[in-house]
């Protein structure tokens, strides 16, 4: 053990670069045999309609429960899935659960899905959402997927394909997290979107400065010119609600609505028929 000076700070920080590679290394085999047995859940958050506040569809979210660290952010190993290549199974398996979910919920509720960029690109997406749909028996028209602005990087005129094969079996897209990628307006353009989500920042930061509300009244307006609805996520406050109700935003989704919520918890939601206060 160097402990002497000069030395010893060097020493210490090999010592936790190994133990950071090793766990990490952990971490990896970890989400590979959580993978491989499916040991994820999905959890369901309501979308509510901006004026009445009833549900008109769930977002998927992932969570990994592991054994020895609790529950895991998708934050974390979403990334991680993706730099393993672990993310096309596991984004399979996410599509499924969600659509065999929403298969037994009432036809005028949707289920939204998010997508990595990885899966956008993969020459398995198109196999992967017929026979998901064939198998569950869910209507393409309820379904919607999420895909951030990085997904469109690239080459543009494979992505525009892409969009387009998708959005010809009948499913719609909405553009996730608005506002915090590259190019928004010349992707907005350029490819057929059916929805945009404004990123959470936006809504947070509503009420700490004039430039933010701008923002989100730009977006919204934008959204009622070339006829695309828009969602606002993560609404808290009923200040934040009442300030994207009257932009004229279509939908909703955070915590002053809902939680995401286990699929037990999303059936007694939409029984139970109220709006959510
Ligand atoms: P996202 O698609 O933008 O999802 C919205 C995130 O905002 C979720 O975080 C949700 O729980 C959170 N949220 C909703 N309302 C509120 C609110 O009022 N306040 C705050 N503070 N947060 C709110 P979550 O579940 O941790 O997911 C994080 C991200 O992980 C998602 O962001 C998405 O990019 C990714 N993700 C989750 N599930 C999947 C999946 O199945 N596939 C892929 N590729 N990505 C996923
Ligand atoms: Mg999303
Ligand atoms: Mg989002
Ligand atoms: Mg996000």
């Amino acid at each position: 053990h160097a402990k002497g000076k000069g030395t010893g700070g060097a020493a210490l920080f090999e010592a936790r670069m190994l133990e950071e590679q090793e766990d990490r290394r952990k971490l990896e085999s970890d989400l590979r045999l959580a993978v491989q047995h499916s040991q994820f859940d999905v959890f369901f958050q309501p979308l509510v309609d901006m004026k009445t506040r009833e549900i008109v569809s769930f977002e998927a979210l992932l969570r990994w429960p592991h054994e020895t660290r609790g529950m895991i952010s998708p934050e974390l190993f979403i990334p991680l899935a993706e730099e393993t290549g672990l993310i096309n199974q596991l984004g399979a398996w996410a599509l499924r659960r969600a659509c065999e979910e929403a298969a037994n919920w009432p036809e005028h509720i949707g289920i939204a899905v998010n997508l990595s960029p990885l899966q956008f690109k993969s020459s398995s997406l198109l196999p992967t959402l017929v026979n998901t749909l064939a198998t569950t028996g869910l209507s393409p028209k309820r379904l919607e997927l999420e895909v951030t602005e990085s997904a469109l990087l690239g080459a543009e005129a494979t992505n525009v394909t892409i969009l387009k094969s998708i959005r010809e079996l009948g499913v719609r897209v909405s553009m996730d997290d608005f506002g915090t990628g590259y190019s928004s307006l010349a992707y907005l353009q350029n490819f057929e979107f059916d929805k945009i989500k404004i990123d959470k920042r936006f809504i947070q930061s509503l009420e700490s400065g004039a430039s933010n509300a701008a923002i989100v009244d730009a977006i919204i307006k934008l959204g009622i010119q070339i006829g695309i609805k828009t969602t606002a996520e993560g609404i808290e406050t009923e200040s934040q609600y009442d300030s994207v109700v009257l932009r004229g935003c279509s939908e909703g989704q955070g915590y002053l609505f809902s939680r995401p919520l286990t699929a037990e918890d999303a059936r007694a939601a939409i029984s139970s028929k109220l709006p959510i206060e």
